[in-house]
């Protein structure tokens, strides 16, 4: 089987020099492919930008923005029987891109932001039998908005945690399954945590 590891943060350009992104480092989706690699899976790892070199084995595809994510993501969707999704992709992005730099003007500007697609529930529209994974960064109401995903993405399994985990080894987590089960950590390494997540695709 092959699986699909969508890791790191995406950019989203306002102009040509400057752009709006979040700390993902990528380490949690990386720990993923090289777990997967491990465990015989055959792995495409679509990344946004991080400064992690190529897991061995695996199949690397870099890209910088949300759509490219998404396009990359969906090309590799065809041919893999399940998905890790640990990308942290931009929920907006700047409805244009400004060619070169926007100079120093006013005091005040404004920047309208559009959607970015839900590359994830894109996935669960069309999930045709595959395992999907994903994972859900909450600050409030943190179990009942990770059930929200589970249910609307159409995930197998959903890993809820903090905003913490941007760099971190050890995280915090809990594994929750779409039968209600929940599993919780404290303190788990990436790389545990990674095998215990490949561990559901078998
Ligand atoms: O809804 P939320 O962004 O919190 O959901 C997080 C999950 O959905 C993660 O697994 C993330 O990789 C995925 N996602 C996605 N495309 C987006 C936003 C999130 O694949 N535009």
């Amino acid at each position: 089987m092959r699986v699909l590891i969508t890791a790191g943060p995406t950019r989203e350009h306002l102009d040509d020099v400057r752009f709006l992104s979040n700390p993902s480092t990528g380490a949690m989706g990386f720990a993923c492919a090289r777990a997967a690699a491990k465990a015989g899976l055959r792995v495409t790892l679509v990344t946004g930008p991080v400064g992690l070199a190529d897991p061995p084995g695996v199949e690397v595809v870099r890209v910088t923005s949300a759509l490219e994510m998404r396009a990359a993501a969906m090309k590799a969707y065809a041919g893999a029987g399940a998905v890790i999704a640990t990308a942290a992709v931009s929920d907006y992005r700047p409805a244009r891109r400004a060619k070169g730099k926007i100079k120093k003007g006013p005091a005040r500007i404004s920047l309208p932001m559009v959607r970015t697609p839900d590359i994830l529930e894109e996935m669960g529209r069309r999930k045709n039998g595959r395992i999907l994974i994903g994972f859900a960064l909450e600050t409030a109401d943190e179990v009942a908005n990770a059930l929200g995903k589970l249910r609307r993405k159409r995930l197998d399994h959903v890993v809820l945690d903090s905003p913490a985990a941007f760099g971190a080894d050890r995280i915090d987590a809990t594994v929750i399954h779409a039968d209600g089960s929940r599993e919780s950590f404290r303190g788990i390494a990436k790389k545990d945590l990674a095998k215990l997540l490949v561990g559901l695709l078998e």
